[in-house]
């Protein structure tokens, strides 16, 4: 399928024209990046999202779950967004949902709560459903969305179990609908620096990896500690970001995982059903080992690391919304940083306007889902598990 970047140069000079002639303003606005057309002239977005872009077209999202990421991230970015636009909420609070009506300018027509939420398959104006619920609500919710005929997006981790993981994929593919897990950093510039070089050995084969990510859980959303709405504790909340990272800068999947759970600082309170930290290393089929920790009682520097016998590549803070900081054993990575979620949802746009497969599958996320369950397992048995048996799949660099 031909890209964005393979246009002959003299019918994107056009298209850039007719955009700084007027459209530009606001078809494609101020790129935090560069000038206002760096957005369009970075990407390799399809054809068909330059058809969209003319005609003004965007998709329409609507976020099940006004919580804080919905209300704090996702909201705001798809102010940002070029491809989509916030066009619906699903809440069970009036409250917000009078506060969102107003705010955002959203047509009663498009505001559902849990029981109507199924109705929204009538609805024109909705194309992709955002699920941005507890983990422990996402299968019920996915299939809800699949059966409406909808593209979906759904947060991160995936599910409680890989059961449910495949019991989404199942009814997403029965629908035909695209699917995608809301894996921002996919698509941030520092993450994407750690999968080339990593993926190309630019210092040599990796040999080590590191990575940290947690912080002291204040309680201020309870479900993270409930086992049922969490499926787990910061390993499912804070780890897969480890899980992940280590990946794609590896470009492998690991062969086995040992693990250990920190120490318990409240067994009978706040983490009564839930691990408060976990240590954890994945090895790999050449021998490289990644040792991971990740925490809900301890306020870590987030880090992701990698060694080879040539130098290093690192990130720290490594998983934030912003802030995000690399460096190489040759200096500073001195990249930007971005809007993660309206490049992640306007990608996932691009995807549904030419029907081009999303990076980050749900796939991708059965997979997180079954390390994560193999890292529980290895800590409660002290035993070395194998993770040869998990899904197969990996964001290569050069996969697009
Ligand atoms: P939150 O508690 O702030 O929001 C959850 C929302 O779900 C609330 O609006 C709540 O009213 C609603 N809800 C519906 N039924 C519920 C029930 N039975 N129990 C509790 N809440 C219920 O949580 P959040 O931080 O916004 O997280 C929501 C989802 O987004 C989770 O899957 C989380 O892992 C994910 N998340 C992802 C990122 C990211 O960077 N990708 C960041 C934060 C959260």
């Amino acid at each position: 399928m031909k890209s964005y970047n393979q246009f002959s140069a003299a019918s994107r000079r056009e298209f850039m024209r007719t955009l700084s002639l007027g459209l530009g303003a606001t078809l494609v606005g101020t790129s935090t990046i560069g000038g206002p057309l760096s957005w369009l002239e970075e990407s390799s977005y399809g054809p068909a999202t330059l058809d969209a872009l003319q005609s003004r077209k965007q998709l329409g999202v609507a976020l099940v779950g006004l919580g804080k990421y919905s209300t704090g991230q996702l909201a705001p970015a798809l102010q940002q967004t070029r491809l989509c636009k916030l066009a619906g909420i699903v809440t069970g609070t009036t409250s917000k949902a009078a506060q969102w009506k107003k705010q955002y300018t959203i047509p009663d027509k498009n505001i559902y709560d849990y029981k109507t939420f199924d109705r929204i398959a009538d609805n024109p104006d909705i194309d992709i459903i955002y699920i941005v619920l507890p983990v422990g609500l996402h299968a019920e919710y996915v299939e809800r969305a699949a059966r409406a005929g909808k593209h979906v997006i759904c947060e991160k981790p995936m599910a409680p179990t890989a059961e449910e993981c495949r019991r989404m994929i199942a009814a997403m593919q029965k629908s035909g609908k695209k699917f995608s897990i809301g894996y921002r950093l996919h698509f941030e510039p520092h993450h994407q620096e750690m999968m080339r070089l990593g993926q190309q050995q630019a210092y040599g084969p990796i040999t080590k990896l590191t990575s940290d990510n947690g912080f002291r859980f204040g309680n201020d959303t309870p479900w993270r500690v409930d086992k049922e709405l969490a499926g787990g504790g910061p390993l499912m909340d804070m780890g897969i970001y480890c899980v992940q990272g280590v990946i794609y800068t590896k470009g492998q999947l690991p062969v086995s995982v040992t693990a250990k759970l920190a120490p318990n600082p409240d067994p009978k309170g706040l983490f009564k059903e839930v691990e408060a930290g976990v240590n954890w290393q994945m090895q790999f089929a050449d021998g490289a080992v990644a040792d991971c920790r990740t925490s809900y009682a301890e306020n870590m520097n987030s880090l992701l690391r990698a060694e080879s016998s040539r130098g290093f590549l690192e990130l720290q803070p490594a998983f934030g919304y912003g802030g995000i900081n690399g460096r190489t054993s040759k200096g500073p990575m001195n990249l930007p940083n971005v809007p993660q979620q309206a490049r992640q949802m306007d990608d996932f746009a691009d995807c549904i306007l030419n029907n081009k497969p999303t990076r980050v599958p749900g796939e991708m996320g059965l997979r997180d889902v079954q390390i994560l369950q193999a890292i529980y397992r290895a800590a409660e048995t002290g035993q070395k598990v194998s993770t040869k048996d998990i899904q197969q799949v990996l964001d290569k660099t050069n996969s697009r």
